[in-house]
C-alpha cells in the first residue's frame, strides 16, 4: 500500500489513490544490474529504456533524465528559451512546469483550460497569442510587459491528450516551440497516435504515482537529432571530453540510472495492461456513478484514446448532498485515499507575478474536482466500496 504522492507505504487496510504495480521482471532485471555491477547513470538498461520509449512514444531520440521536472526544465533549454522570455503553460495542472520555467529565469503565462476535457484551450490560446502580444522584429513578444513569447506547453492531463492539431497550427503560424508536457500521459493517443511525437519536444515522468514509475525519472522525447544531442549534453554535465573532463558550458547531473532504468523497462513492457486496466477502472466509475444528482465523470474527447491515469469526478455541491470537501473528509473517515486537483497555478503564491489569462474553467473544475482510487491493482471488491461510500455521500442509490 502506498501514498498518492510518493508510493511511500500507506496504512493497512486503506484504499490508495494509486500505487504502482511491480509484479513483471522488475525483480529480475534490477538482480541483473546488482550481479553485473551496472548500477550507476549508464548502462545497457538506461540505452535499452530510451530505445523501448522510442518505440512505444513513435520518435526517433530519447534521453532518460532523473525526474521528468529534470526533462522539462532541459526541454526548455534546449528549445532555445531565454532568460525573460514567457511560455504559456495550462493554469490547470502540477506545478512542475511553471517550476521549470523558472529554472531558465524565464516567465509562465497560465491560459486557461477549456470545459470538456480541462485541457489547455487552444481558442484561449490562440485570443492570447493575437489580442496580447505584437510582432517586432520577426519576434512575438508580450504587449503587457515587452517580453519575448518563445514557446506553448501543453500538459496532457490525467491522461487525456490535449487537443494538438490546433495547437501545433499556432505554434507554427507565432514561431514558437512546443513542448508536449506527457509526463501524466504515457500511453495515451491523439487521433490514434501516442502522445509525444508531435511537439519538437515532449517530456515523461517514471515519478512513484505515474502509470509507469521507476521510482523516479523522466525522458525527454524528440524526432529532432540536433536537440537531442544537445540534451544529452546537458544531462550529462556538458561534458566535451570524457577523458580530460572538458566542459563546454554550465550542465546538469540529470542522469537516470541503470537500476531505476531496470523498473524502467519492466514497467513499459506491461503499459498495454496498465493502460486497459485504467480504462476498465474508469469505465466501471462512469457507469457506477454517471446517473448520480451533481456528479460527472470525466469524458474522452472525439480525438483522444485515454489513458485514466487518475479517474477523476466532478462534484456539484449545489445538486449532489455533499461538496467536494466534505465527500473527501467522508472518504478519509473510511480509509479511501481520494485527491483534489491542483490548486490553479495563477493562484500560486510560488508563481505570483507570472501573468494569467482569462483562467476561469480552471477555478470551476478545480472547485468540483475528484480524483479516485485507480491503483492498476485495485481490486473489485475496494471499488464497490469506494462507489458505495460515494453514493451515499451525494443521497443517490446503488
Ligand atoms: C509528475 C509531473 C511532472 C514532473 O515529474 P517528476 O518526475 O515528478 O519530476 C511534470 N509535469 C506534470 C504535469 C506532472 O504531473
Amino acid at each position: 500500500m502506498r501514498s498518492e504522492q510518493t508510493g511511500a507505504p500507506v496504512r493497512e487496510g486503506v484504499i490508495p489513490l494509486s500505487e504502482p504495480s511491480l509484479g513483471g521482471n522488475e525483480w529480475k532485471y534490477v538482480k541483473e544490474c546488482l550481479d553485473t555491477g551496472w548500477v550507476s547513470s549508464s548502462g545497457p538498461f538506461v540505452d535499452r529504456f530510451e530505445r523501448d520509449l522510442t518505440g512505444r512514444v513513435g520518435v526517433r531520440h530519447a534521453v532518460a533524465t532523473t525526474s521528468g521536472t529534470a526533462a522539462l526544465h532541459v526541454a526548455l533549454l534546449v528549445a532555445g528559451v531565454q532568460p525573460d522570455d514567457e511560455v504559456l503553460i495550462p493554469a490547470l495542472t502540477f506545478i512542475a512546469p511553471a517550476n521549470a520555467v523558472r529554472y531558465v529565469g524565464a516567465w509562465p503565462v497560465f491560459v486557461d483550460v477549456e470545459r470538456d476535457y480541462w485541457q489547455m484551450d487552444p481558442l484561449k490560446v490562440r485570443d492570447f497569442l493575437l489580442r496580447e502580444c505584437r510582432w517586432h522584429e520577426g519576434a512575438l513578444y508580450n504587449r503587457t510587459n515587452g517580453r519575448r513569447v518563445r514557446a506553448i506547453v501543453p500538459v496532457h492531463l490525467l491522461g487525456h491528450p490535449c487537443d494538438l492539431v490546433p495547437l501545433v497550427d499556432l505554434a507554427r503560424r507565432f514561431e514558437l516551440r512546443l513542448i508536449e508536457d506527457a509526463t501524466q500521459s504515457l500511453g495515451a493517443r491523439y487521433r490514434d497516435q501516442a502522445v509525444g511525437r508531435v511537439g519538437d519536444l515532449a517530456c515523461f515522468s517514471f515519478n512513484g504515482n505515474k502509470l509507469v514509475t521507476t521510482g523516479g525519472g523522466g525522458m525527454i522525447a524528440t524526432n529532432d537529432e540536433a536537440l537531442a544531442a544537445q540534451a544529452r549534453y546537458l544531462t550529462t554535465q556538458a561534458k566535451l571530453d570524457g577523458v580530460e573532463y572538458v566542459h563546454g558550458d554550465i550542465g546538469y547531473n540529470y542522469r537516470l540510472s541503470n537500476v531505476q532504468a531496470a523498473i524502467g523497462c519492466a514497467q513499459l513492457e506491461r503499459l498495454d495492461d496498465f493502460v486497459a486496466e485504467k480504462r476498465r477502472i474508469a469505465s466501471t466509475y462512469g457507469d457506477a456513478l454517471g446517473a448520480l444528482p451533481g456528479v460527472s465523470t470525466m469524458a474522452e474527447a472525439p480525438w483522444a484514446w485515454s489513458t485514466y491515469w487518475l479517474s477523476t469526478i466532478r462534484v456539484d455541491g449545489a445538486r449532489a448532498r455533499v461538496d467536494r470537501r466534505k465527500l473527501m473528509e467522508r472518504f478519509e473517515a473510511v480509509g479511501v485515499q481520494t485527491r483534489p486537483l491542483w490548486q490553479p497555478l495563477h493562484r500560486s503564491p510560488a508563481h505570483r507575478g507570472a501573468q494569467a489569462y482569462r483562467c476561469e474553467a480552471a477555478d470551476e473544475i478545480q472547485a468540483e474536482a475528484l480524483s479516485l482510487p485507480s491503483s492498476v491493482g485495485l481490486r473489485e471488491a475496494d471499488q464497490r466500496r469506494v462507489i458505495a461510500v460515494l453514493v451515499d455521500a451525494v443521497g443517490g442509490r446503488l
